[in-house]
């Protein structure tokens, strides 16, 4: 008997379920109240396409489980970035990871990967697995993982046990960002993400937005219906009110938005705490390509001083700036604090960070010779996303963080819950590998 599944938001989590769930045969609906893709959206500006949001694909191996679940070949032909994961200007000098051969680091760097590589082979079923402490393969990938992060809890001290020269700490602590956390709050899994990403860091040729379009063709493929601009403004029982005042209903529901969005539209307030970071996203474009690498990365200058301000929810003095240069397209993400603000482009803050990047970079009026431009700021992550911009919603504490967390995926037997703010991590990876381990529990549920 088919059985209809509404989820809410089409982000690349609530798209990528609702691939696997029609797959399966249910008819899904997906309500998306702006348009899908979420935090990736395609934009244009002075003549050139931009895709927003994620712009390092890593962990392909995740995205290749999705399609040998879908039976799909894989339409993205994903291509090695140039540089990986880039220099990182640290305050002790630059620092291009992974470390090349025949750099002054590199004997350091190969110490650093020895100790996180009996990790490798189990980080795609960390990702991919329901966290059950019944599953061999999870159990074995959890004591690799604490077998390599040992006593240490947070990035920062785990990267402190292994003196490293500073320039290669202050370059690896910068990657606790990916939880979107600073280097003493992230779990020690953050700070081995370098070793574990490595060299292999990709973008689909036809761009991120490829990412979108095919999973947008999977849904369609299996009879996925996408209702775009269609929000949903409240969530009683099995009942959905749209926006306009429509009412739904589905056999089952789940939600691919933000937690604290969710318990919004069934009438509870969402507890406040501890957030991850914001950011502003300025996308340029520039009448010829800049002289600059792929990826550029300025880390903030001391993190102890970052760290203090993103507590108090404060602009610190010099934040974390990643800077992608795509022929003549360019983009700057700044981390700021997930306050819900409009930082426009013209704010002193965000001023002064470009104005650090053009410094550092040595690209000075690189920014006032764009043709155009546009910003993405805290408030624009705060219409779609957590009420405050946070990128990867609430922060999760230390024992939700690792991979023995509590399942977060089954609110009720008819109400379950995907994406980001869900799984510890928040990139394509726990995103993708968050839909299998949902697919998979809603299977074993009898759905
Ligand atoms: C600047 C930036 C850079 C990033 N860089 C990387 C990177 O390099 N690599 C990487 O792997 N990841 C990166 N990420 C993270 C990645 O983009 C996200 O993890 C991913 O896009 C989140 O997808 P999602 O579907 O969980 O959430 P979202 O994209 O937030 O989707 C949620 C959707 O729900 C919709 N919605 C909300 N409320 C309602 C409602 N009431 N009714 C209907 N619809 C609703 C929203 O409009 C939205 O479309 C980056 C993110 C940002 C912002």
């Amino acid at each position: 008997m088919t059985r209809t599944v509404g989820i809410l938001g089409g982000g690349i989590a609530g798209l990528t379920l609702a691939a696997l769930l029609a797959a399966r045969g249910h008819a899904v609906t997906v309500y998306e109240q702006d348009r899908a893709g979420g935090k990736l959206r395609r934009e244009q500006a002075g003549g050139l396409r931009f895709d927003t949001g994620p712009s390092l694909f890593t962990f392909p191996d995740v995205w290749h489980a999705v399609l040998n679940r879908l039976h799909e070949p894989d339409p993205l032909d994903l291509r090695p970035l140039p540089g990986a994961l880039g220099v990182h200007h640290t305050p002790h000098g630059p620092v291009p990871l992974p470390v090349p051969p025949r750099h002054a680091l590199f004997p350091h760097w190969q110490r650093y990967v020895q100790a996180a590589h009996p990790l490798r082979a189990h980080l795609t079923t960390l990702l991919t697995t329901p966290p059950r402490l019944n599953d061999p393969a999870f159990l074995r990938a959890s004591a690799a993982l604490l077998r390599v992060t040992g006593p240490h809890a947070s990035a920062a001290a785990w990267l402190r046990a292994r003196t490293l020269p500073p320039a290669l700490e202050h370059a690896l602590a910068t990657h606790a960002l990916n939880a979107g956390l600073s280097p003493a709050d992230a779990p020690a899994l953050y700070a081995l993400i370098p070793a574990l990403v490595g060299d292999r860091v990709y973008r689909p040729a036809g761009g991120m937005g490829a990412l979108l379009d095919a999973l947008r063709g999977f849904g369609e493929a299996r009879g996925v219906t996408l209702r775009e601009g269609v929000g949903v403004r409240a969530l009683t029982g099995s009942t959905l009110t749209l926006d306009g005042g429509e009412v739904c209903r589905h056999d089952l529901t789940v939600s691919a938005i933000d937690p604290a969005r969710l318990a919004r539209l069934r009438g509870n307030s969402p507890r406040p705490g501890p957030r991850t970071v914001s950011g502003v996203a300025l996308y340029a474009a520039l009448p010829a390509p800049a002289a600059l690498p792929a990826t550029s990365v300025l880390p903030p200058e001391s993190f102890r001083s970052f760290r203090a301000a993103l507590r108090v929810g404060a602009l610190p003095e010099t934040t974390l700036a990643l800077v992608h240069a795509d022929g003549p397209r360019l983009a700057v993400l700044l981390t700021a604090p997930p306050t819900g603000r409009s930082l426009t482009a013209d704010h002193p803050w965000v001023r002064a960070q470009l104005r650090r990047v053009e410094r550092t970079l040595n690209v000075p009026g690189l920014l006032d010779c764009a043709l155009d431009t546009f910003t993405l700021t805290p408030a624009h992550y705060a219409r779609g996303g957590h009420p405050g911009g946070a990128i990867y919603g609430a922060a999760l504490p230390a024992w939700r963080g690792g991979p023995l967390h509590p399942q977060p995926y089954r609110l009720s037997p008819t109400l379950w819950q995907v994406g980001t703010g869900v799984h510890p991590g928040g990139g394509l990876p726990a995103i993708l590998g968050g839909a299998l381990i949902v697919d998979r529990l809603l299977r074993e549920a009898g759905w």
